[in-house]
């Protein structure tokens, strides 16, 4: 990497990349909006949204501070629609691995959604895969064709250093040779990985995190905020998870709780998605801006 790209990378780190002292997070949606049009190609028409499996945990392990209310968890997969072809969100888990969270009590799956999506993998032009955690990455790295898929997924560095050195799952570990079957690439804060769509490094979560930005035909706007929430609450209130064994670093989620806020209040022409909240799930489709079936 030429030095002026290793400063450049450096500095977005520390700004709230990914970097360990990151209590700042501050992207430029001037910047990103105008990356969202810079690759060649029809800007997409639609996104699409799949729950395949869901875990109900008490409001006080969702939201700091919360009570004992149950809160559904829906885990989730969004489609990007093109006149022409599609591009994959993550790629939600099999059975067995949802399953492997919670083999006393089993939660909610959804077999016919998850065939549907598999589906979708199996159709997509490109797949991209936000952040190493099971409920992300596993529709692909446990799928029977993994290496047809692989073949039009991307992934960040730091997503394939997790899956080889610290998979979320021991049945997720990558070896070298099976990460070499991905697209791998390295960006130092924002990446054009498709038309309309810009990806936002936002470490904190866990070290690989991803923020996804898409601009529809349309002009309405997606931001899609992966986990830096697990619920809309959390970026209402500004409270972080409250999970004893999520294990994420603190001010870099904080700091990216209130950014997303902020763009909430300020941002009237997009939306905001968070992965793992239904009732946003709900109100996004009823108010057409996601659709709530997978195309194809
Ligand atoms: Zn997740």
């Amino acid at each position: 990497m030429p030095p002026d790209l290793i400063k450049a990378k450096a500095k977005a780190d520390g700004a709230g990349g990914g970097g360990r002292k990151a209590s700042e997070f501050n992207p430029d949606l001037a910047i990103i909006r105008a990356m969202s049009t810079v690759l060649p190609g029809a800007l997409p028409l639609a996104v699409n949204g799949v729950r395949v499996a869901a875990s109900i945990r008490p409001r006080r392990l969702v939201v700091a501070g919360g009570d004992e209310t149950p809160v559904t968890m829906p885990r989730t997969a969004f489609q990007i629609v093109y006149p022409d072809c599609s591009v994959m969100i993550d790629s939600g888990l099999d059975k067995a691995t949802h399953d492997s969270f919670s083999p006393d009590k089993p939660e909610p799956y959804f077999v016919e959604q998850f065939a549907k999506l598999a589906r979708a993998l199996d159709a997509a032009r490109l797949i991209v895969l936000t952040h190493h955690h099971a409920d992300h990455v596993a529709g692909v790295v446990r799928a029977r064709n993994f290496a047809e898929l692989a073949a039009k997924t991307i992934i960040t560095m730091d997503v394939a250093d997790c899956l080889m050195n610290t998979p979320h799952r021991p049945q997720l570990k990558l070896t070298q040779a099976a990460i070499a079957k991905f697209i791998v690439l390295d960006y130092p804060q924002y990446y054009p990985v498709a038309p309309g769509v810009v990806l936002i490094r936002a470490g904190g979560h866990s070290t690989d995190s991803q923020m996804v930005f898409i601009r529809l035909q349309s002009g309405r706007e997606i931001l899609h905020s992966v986990d830096s929430a697990w619920i809309m609450d959390n970026i209402l209130e500004a409270k972080g998870k409250a999970a004893p064994w999520v294990k994420e670093d603190v001010p870099a989620v904080m700091a990216q709780l209130r950014w997303l806020k902020a763009v909430h209040e300020t941002e009237k022409s997009l939306s905001i998605l968070v992965t793992h909240d239904d009732t946003l799930f709900e109100r996004l489709v009823q108010s057409g801006a996601i659709g709530g079936q997978l195309a194809g």
